[in-house]
C-alpha cells in the first residue's frame, strides 16, 4: 500500500518531485552540458555567426526535438568556436555546473575534453585543464555536488600517439581529482583496437580508470575489445550487449557498468525507439547498468527527462530508481572507501528526499 503510494506519488506531478530525487551520474560531456542562455552570450561577445535571437539560437545549437534519429546532425551540432579566452572557459564551467542544481545530481563523474577548448585556439592544454577542473571545483562546492572528472580523448581528432603525450603531461601535472580516462568520438572508423597500446599504458600506470564509448552504433564485438585490449572498467553506453547473452554474463560476473542515456541514444539512431531501450531487459539479467544525460543541452532534456522514462516506460518505481543510483555508486572510479563514504552519504539524502517529498 505505503509502496503503491510513492508510485502513485511519483506518477501526479512526476517531473517537479523527480527533479529533486537525488542522482548520480556517470556519463555527461561538460560539451554538451554548457547552458543555451551561456552560449547565447559568448555568441554575442565574440561576434560569432550565429543567428542573434535566442530562439533562432537555440533552434541551430539543439537537436531539434521530433526530429528522426541522426548521428551525424547529432554530432553536427558540437561547436569548438565559442572561447576566445580563458575568462570564456571558466564562465561556461560555473555556469554548467550551476545548471545542475536544478536536477538534483549529488555526485557527478563529468567528462571533458581539454583537446575540444584548444583546437581553434592556441591554448594550452594542461593549463586548460587545470583551468576546468578549477571552475567547476569552485561552482561545485558553492552548491554542494560531489563532482570528479574523466577526461576524454577524441579518437577522430587526436592520434594515438597524440593522445599518450597529454596523458603524459596530465599525470605529470598532478592535477587533482581526475579519476578517468574516456575514449569518444567516432566509433565506427575508429575502433578500440587502434588504441590499445595507449589504454595499456593507462592500465599499467594505475593512477586512472577507463571508460570507452562502444556499442554505441557498433556491434557487440566493439564492446569485447574496449574491454579485453583496453581494459574498459565501464562502457559508453553499450547498448549493443542486448544481442550477446554471454558479454551480459561477462559485464555482471565482473561488474563492469553500461553508462547508459535513453534520449542521446533515440537523436543518435542507436536505439531510435525509447520505449524499448534494452536498458531494462539489461538490468533484467542483472549487468550493471547506469542512466545519465550524455549531451543534455544539446538534447533539450535533463536527467529528470531519462528518469522519467524509466517510470512511464519500464515501470520503474521509487526503490528500483534508489536500486540504480546505488549500481552507479558501485560503479563509479572512487575508491572503494570512498565508495562506502558516498553510498552512507547518498542513502541519508535519499531519505531526506523520501521524507519530504513522498511522506507528506
Ligand atoms: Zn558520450
Amino acid at each position: 500500500m505505503i509502496k503503491k503510494q510513492i508510485i502513485d506519488n511519483i506518477k501526479i506531478n512526476s517531473k517537479e518531485i523527480l527533479s529533486k530525487f537525488p542522482k548520480i551520474e556517470l556519463h555527461r560531456h561538460l560539451e554538451g552540458t554548457m547552458p543555451i542562455e551561456t552560449l547565447f552570450y559568448l555568441s554575442q561577445k565574440n561576434k560569432l555567426n550565429y543567428p542573434d535571437n535566442i530562439e533562432d539560437f537555440s533552434r541551430q545549437i539543439q537537436f531539434p526535438k521530433d526530429e528522426k534519429p541522426d548521428f551525424l546532425l547529432f554530432l553536427s551540432k558540437f561547436k569548438n568556436n565559442w572561447y576566445k579566452s580563458y575568462e570564456d572557459i571558466e564562465k561556461v564551467c560555473i555556469d554548467s555546473i550551476k545548471s545542475l542544481e536544478k536536477e538534483s545530481i549529488f555526485y557527478i563523474e563529468l567528462r571533458f575534453s581539454p583537446e575540444h577548448y584548444c583546437l581553434e585556439n592556441n591554448f594550452d592544454r594542461i593549463e586548460v585543464t587545470k583551468l576546468i577542473i578549477n571552475s567547476c571545483n569552485k561552482a561545485a562546492k558553492e552548491i554542494g555536488l560531489n563532482i570528479k572528472y574523466l577526461i576524454t580523448f577524441n579518437r577522430g581528432k587526436q592520434n594515438q600517439k597524440e593522445m599518450i603525450e597529454l596523458y603524459n603531461k596530465i599525470i605529470k601535472s598532478n592535477i587533482p581529482d581526475i579519476v578517468g580516462i574516456d575514449l569518444a568520438g567516432d566509433e565506427i572508423n575508429f575502433p578500440p583496437k587502434d588504441f590499445s597500446l595507449f589504454f595499456n599504458n593507462v592500465y599499467n600506470d594505475g593512477i586512472y580508470k577507463a571508460t570507452i564509448h562502444a556499442g554505441e552504433v557498433t556491434p557487440p564485438s566493439s564492446i569485447w575489445e574496449a574491454i579485453m585490449l583496453c581494459y574498459a572498467s565501464r562502457i559508453g553506453h553499450g547498448v549493443a550487449a542486448i544481442h550477446d547473452i554471454n558479454l551480459q554474463k561477462f559485464l555482471k560476473e565482473k561488474q563492469i557498468g553500461l553508462e547508459q542515456c535513453i534520449t542521446s541514444n533515440r537523436q543518435t539512431g542507436s536505439w531510435p525507439d525509447e520505449k524499448t531501450h534494452p536498458c531494462a531487459k539489461l538490468i533484467e539479467n542483472g549487468v550493471p547498468v547506469t542512466i545519465n544525460t550524455d549531451d543534455p543541452v544539446i538534447q533539450n532534456s535533463d536527467l529528470t527527462d531519462d528518469y522519467l522514462k524509466l517510470i512511464n516506460y519500464f515501470s520503474f518505481d521509487f526503490t528500483k530508481l534508489v536500486e540504480i543510483n546505488k549500481i552507479a555508486i558501485n560503479c563509479s572510479f572512487l575508491s572503494e572507501n570512498e565508495k562506502i563514504e558516498l553510498l552512507k552519504r547518498y542513502q541519508k539524502k535519499v531519505a531526506e528526499f523520501e521524507k519530504k517529498y513522498l511522506q507528506s
